[in-house]
């Protein structure tokens, strides 16, 4: 028997994300004695970069590697991993919370039978029953999910899990899927991004701006530090309903969830709903020139100062790093 893991991968890499997927299933695995990690790679991707799904813990990759299978094709790869699940007596799928992931995972549990918890924060308690903890309401909140069912399908939020990076490089196999054409009928053939620059839902690093910018020309000076830390940009919703900035750039309840590994905040107040949206970010640095301000408290790092003098000078102290 051995835990299956679903592995999503964007222009050559595989994520960072199906890595945290990889090491959670690991740990799982030395927790239920499920035998162990089989990741199961599809579409076009270097054998080395799924040698290196080792690292994280899965003892072998099965690739299939029709160059048909682009991410743009859900039902045909709900279908692959579900034969490769099938094919290795596994009971338990893991994958990583995204929105591939979402419409493989939803897919998934109908062709397995399959209880799916999404949002999985925490390896689950197996002892006399089987619960799975789960993030709620954008982060503020935990639910306790009972799994009944043989199948399971668990989807780990992103950040939740650490990285394994000292396991052995993986055994890639060769995995022949017999995939029907109606699989391919409708698919997803190009996203054209907003902007040339990182996405947001999924970018590591995310600087946003403010009203305390003062108005859409001082966006340089964001776009200087954004760029200099390879970050995606983002705002807060009155710049956006101002018009200062795009609106797929607005965090927050009512705009886009973030959960970089940094978030840092330039001239935002921090109101709840803003929070709502980058409650899940690893480390928030907050710059802002009040003492006061809401954001402070949620914040890792704070530096209380005028943004127009501190920005260029951090760009330029991580330009000369
Ligand atoms: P402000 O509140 O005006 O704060 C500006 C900040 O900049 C202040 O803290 C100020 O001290 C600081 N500042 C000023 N000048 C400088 C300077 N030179 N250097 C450094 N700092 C400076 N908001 C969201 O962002 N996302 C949402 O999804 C969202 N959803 C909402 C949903 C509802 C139903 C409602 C009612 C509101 C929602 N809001 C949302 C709005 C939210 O309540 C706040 O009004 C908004 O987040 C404030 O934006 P801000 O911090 O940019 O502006």
């Amino acid at each position: 028997m051995s835990i299956v893991v679903y592995i999503e991968h964007a222009e050559g890499k595989v994520k960072k994300t199906s890595l945290e997927a990889v090491s959670f299933a690991n740990a799982l695995a030395s927790q239920t004695g499920e035998g162990d990690v089989v990741a199961v790679a599809l579409g076009t991707i270097a054998s080395e970069e799924l040698t290196a799904v080792g690292k994280a813990g899965a003892a072998k990759v099965l690739h299939a590697g029709d160059d048909r299978l682009t991410a743009g094709v859900i039902q045909a790869h709900a279908s692959a991993v579900a034969q490769a699940f099938q094919s290795v007596g596994a009971k338990t799928l893991v994958l990583a919370k995204s929105s591939l992931g979402d419409a493989v995972a939803a897919r998934l549990a109908v062709k397995l039978g399959a209880g799916l918890v999404s949002n999985v924060v925490e390896l689950p308690q197996t002892s006399g029953g089987y619960t799975v903890k789960r993030s709620i309401y954008t982060g503020k909140a935990f639910a306790q999910t009972e799994v009944t069912t043989e199948n399971k399908i668990l989807a780990i939020k992103k950040n939740a899990i650490d990285l394994k990076t000292d396991g052995a490089d993986a055994t890639v196999e060769t995995f022949a899927v017999d995939i029907p054409e109606s699989d391919f009928a409708s698919k997803i053939t190009s996203t054209d991004r907003a902007t040339g620059e990182v996405l947001l839902p999924e970018a590591d690093i995310v600087v946003s701006g403010g009203r305390g910018m003062k108005g859409p020309e001082n966006w340089g000076m964001i776009e200087d530090l954004a760029k200099t830390l390879g970050a995606a940009t983002g705002c807060s919703k009155p710049v956006s309903d101002i018009g200062w900035r795009p609106h797929h750039e607005h965090v927050g309840q009512t705009g886009v969830k973030v959960a970089p590994s940094l978030y840092v905040a330039v001239g935002i107040s921090g109101a709840i709903q803003h929070l709502a949206g980058v409650n899940s970010s690893k480390c928030i640095v907050v710059i802002n020139k009040d003492p006061e301000a809401p954001f402070f408290k949620a914040a890792d790092y704070g530096i209380v100062g005028d943004a127009f003098e501190v920005v260029p000078k951090l760009t330029e102290a991580l330009k000369a790093e």
